[in-house]
């Protein structure tokens, strides 16, 4: 037999701990370890926007920032049609249909992708789409509370109770929509378009009311929960409350409310403008309580790709939403989480690899376990580095980490045992990455 690959005396980070071993790799499979440099899982970030309605990064340029940055699964998001002014898509468009245009568009990936389904409106007709999508490997739904698109509670309990009898998960953007709505019409009236003001507009309580919204109605319904982007103590503390014996209620941060807080408007303007917003350094400290409790299980990016200029402009209401991250959030948050704050290696691969992939049912990725994909992030520990958006793969032409010195460098990144990407190059051609079929996802099992 031939192996394709030998990673030699490195130190495997497996969500169990860290091993000294070599890696054997063939026909993209991981195939053994022998008794170094760490060597981790492939990052899976199960949140970032491509060639959506909200970012201006293709598969293409979003794949090679992910492939630099260590990424090597992502999980998009194919958007239902709605009405509105901030559509691409009107009409009756089906939730079939934005798979359909999403898995055509991914055949330009240089890393695996698998999709969430996003449903935007109120048609009874999309819960008879679900079941479809399940089998088809589509196995997780985000709706919203918020915007254009953000569905009522009504509504929302519907689709739980569907997607529990489907055993299919609930991912949620939970902001309450009446408190967010009445406090941009009274900035807006009094002229409070300083992006310093913008965090004001979309407040702790606003998240942490919608968010115990929407765990109630999951626990009602029994549904795998997943609250998306959760950046304050006080929406923390509403999951953590509800994750009893038998409840299936997860979390999620971003690497953003980890490192970045609302001081960063001061600096940079609207271009750390996102939403949730960045909030207090006390709401950091408990983020990573939270991580250390088990509360929340994945950090990921929530990568939306803009120019600055459609963010930097004069009220931050009229500004894009949004920052681009997925290049940099291995780098960014070991520095932070491991050498500032102490988080162990293997903590960080159960955060950042091996949680999200068994979440979201991507079942060959995330772990360095023999049989599994050969997935791998060189990561030299050592190296040190300034940020600069002069390397950025992704469209967007900015990064709120920007002059952030960092220890800790991406060298090599893996894909089913080739390698993608090797100081700071990719190195295979658009179409590399496959898309994951997914399995429904046992929570139960971890
Ligand atoms: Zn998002």
């Amino acid at each position: 037999m031939g192996l394709d690959l030998l990673i030699k005396d490195g130190t495997l980070v497996t969500p169990d701990g860290l091993v000294e071993a070599n890696l054997l790799v063939e026909d993209g499979r991981i195939v053994g370890r022998v008794s170094h440099r760490e060597t981790l899982p492939g990052i899976v970030d199960p949140h970032v926007h491509f060639e959506g309605p909200n970012s201006i990064d293709t598969y293409r340029s979003g794949t090679e920032a992910a492939a630099l940055g260590g990424v090597t699964s992502v999980v998009n998001f194919a958007w239902q049609a709605w009405e509105g002014s901030d559509t691409p898509w009107s009409g009756a468009g089906t939730l079939r249909e934005a798979v359909d245009r999403q898995r055509e568009a991914a055949a330009s990936s240089l890393v695996d992708v698998a999709l969430h389904g996003t449903i935007t409106r109120e048609r009874p007709e999309v819960l008879d789409e679900l079941e479809g999508l399940v089998e088809d490997g589509v196995v997780s739904f985000k709706v919203f509370t918020t915007y254009d698109f953000g569905l009522r509670n009504g509504f929302i309990e519907r689709i739980f109770e569907k997607l529990s009898e489907l055993d299919a998960v609930a991912v949620l953007h939970t902001e309450d929509d009446d408190v967010c709505t009445a406090r941009e019409d009274e900035m807006r009236r009094s002229g409070r378009g300083d992006p310093v003001s913008y965090p004001e507009s979309r407040p702790t309580h606003a998240e942490a009311m919608a968010a115990d919204d929407a765990v109630r109605l999951a626990l009602q319904s029994g549904v795998k929960y997943y609250g998306i982007h959760t950046s304050c103590a006080e929406a923390a503390d509403v999951i953590e409350a509800a994750q009893t014996d038998n409840s299936r209620i997860r979390g999620e941060t971003c690497v953003h409310y980890t490192t970045l807080t609302e001081a960063a408007h001061a600096d940079q303007g609207n271009l750390p403008m996102i939403a949730p917003p960045l909030r207090s350094e006390a709401d950091v400290d408990s983020i990573f309580e939270h991580l250390r409790g088990g509360t929340l299980d994945v950090v990921s990016t929530d990568h939306v790709a803009y120019k600055s200029d459609s963010k930097q402009v004069e009220n931050w209401w009229d500004g894009e939403y949004g920052a681009n991250s997925v290049q940099r959030s291995l780098p960014v948050f070991h520095d932070e989480a491991v050498l500032k704050r102490g988080l162990s290696y293997p903590a960080l691969v159960r955060l950042m690899s091996t949680n999200p992939a068994r979440i979201f049912g991507l079942t060959n990725k995330g772990t360095l376990e023999v049989g599994t994909d050969a997935d791998i992030v060189v990561f030299d520990p050592n190296a040190t580095w300034t940020v600069t958006s002069e390397d950025n793969a992704s469209k967007a032409d900015f990064s709120i980490y920007e002059g952030r010195e960092l220890t800790g460098r991406v060298e090599r990144t893996y894909l089913r045992g080739t390698c993608i990407a090797a100081d700071g190059e990719t190195t295979v051609q658009p179409g590399y990455g496959r898309a994951i079929t997914r399995e429904r996802p046992d929570w139960d099992a971890f």
